[in-house]
């Protein structure tokens, strides 16, 4: 067993409304030529609004619209433009894919990196790992990076106006992250850092604070956000989102909630959904499958149906079929799923097994509770 712990994360995050318009001066002391890629959904607005921040800074910017999915071709499309026109500190502004982009490109360059989320969707923004996937949406690897992003400017404003589909997918990304740093504590299994270590205090006390925040404010702050308000309550659930659930996740490890979300794509009709969303379904099935008591499994499933979370494959929109199931048990079995971080041996009819629960569990939660709203990804 490794005996050194580690801990790692960005060099600094800034969160709060306008927190873009200090780009300029903060960008600076990284270099003056800014290689910024935006999501395509928002490329017009995003490069507008950049613009302005920008004018009159002695910054000059090369704009480039994300091609829709990050994978080799993008990153190398990316870092050529980066090459050619000398880029000096390479930029991203968007969600999750956009910014893994924009990661792997310093990466590959050796530039600094400066990430700036256009929703609470995932706490990928604050990780040194990037998730590239194949033309056709499918899962290809995850990659680790040398080190964080330099800078991470999250502008509570810009995610308060994204859909709230994205902020409740993003609840489900962080409600996860204590329960697989507890998995990944009890199997003594190396975090995400570099060769990886185990996790230090720190890294434990964040996922934890990160669940509680989530718990204790996520409905209140989806609440203010449904009347387009940004609040308190909104501004810590964000920095849960965001922060503490990416300094959760990289300095623990992830185990089967996320392992859910690499199998979930193996099934036709999943690449719809969004990562939080298959990840809350999969803590659902992570706690069925460690045996968590009904007692320790309400809040939560409670908390997921108050939000809109998917509860069963149907509120996922796919059938639990006997066909599927393989399909997810095999690619868990893989090997580098996340889900040999449980702390006890996983098999293929255990998976099923716990499956198949978790559906009926979630199922019979629905029949029982008629008032709660429907998941927001039901199609
Ligand atoms: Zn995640």
């Amino acid at each position: 067993m490794i005996q050194t712990r580690g801990f790692g994360g960005p060099f600094r995050y800034l969160q709060g409304p306008g927190a873009l318009k200090a780009l300029p001066q903060l960008a600076r002391p990284y270099g003056r030529k800014l290689l910024i890629v935006i999501d395509a959904f928002l490329y017009h607005d995003l490069k507008s609004l950049l613009e302005s921040y920008l004018q009159g800074s002695e910054l000059t910017s090369i704009f480039h619209q994300f091609g829709g999915e990050c994978t080799l071709n993008e990153i190398d499309r990316l870092s050529q433009l980066g090459q050619a026109n000398r880029s000096e500190v390479i930029c991203g502004l968007g969600g999750g894919k956009t910014l893994d982009t924009a990661k792997l490109t310093a990466q590959a360059l050796k530039k600094p990196l400066i990430i700036m989320p256009s929703s609470a969707s995932t706490d990928a923004p604050v990780s040194a790992m990037g998730v590239i996937y194949q033309p056709d949406g499918r899962h290809l690897r995850c990659q680790l990076l040398e080190h964080a992003p330099e800078l991470i400017l999250v502008d509570s404003s810009l995610i308060a106006q994204a859909p709230i589909r994205l902020f409740v997918a993003g609840l489900g990304d962080a409600l996860s992250t204590h329960f697989e740093a507890q998995a990944n504590a009890l199997s003594h299994t190396p975090n995400y850092l570099g060769p990886g270590y185990q996790a230090t205090l720190a890294g434990a006390a964040l996922a934890k604070t990160c669940h509680q925040v989530i718990l204790k404010k996520g409905l209140k702050a989806l609440k203010a956000l449904q009347k387009q308000k940004t609040s308190p309550d909104f501004e810590d659930v964000l920095e849960a989102n965001i922060l503490l659930s990416g300094l959760g996740f990289e300095n623990n490890g992830c185990a089967a909630a996320h392992a859910l979300h690499t199998g979930i794509h193996e099934i036709e009709g999943s690449q719809r959904l969004y990562h939080g969303e298959v990840v809350a379904f999969g803590l659902l099935f992570q706690l069925i499958l460690e045996k968590t008591v009904p007692k320790k499994l309400a809040p939560i499933v409670s908390f997921m149906a108050k939000v809109g979370l998917p509860l069963c494959f149907s509120d996922l929109g796919l059938p639990a079929s006997p066909k599927n199931l393989t399909l997810i048990s095999t690619r868990l079995l893989d090997g580098n799923s996340g889900i040999e971080a449980e702390p006890f041996p996983v098999t293929k009819p255990l998976i099923k097994a716990a499956l198949k629960e978790a559906d009926h569990f979630g199922q019979a939660y629905r029949q029982t509770n008629p008032h709660l709203p429907p998941a927001l990804c039901k199609p």
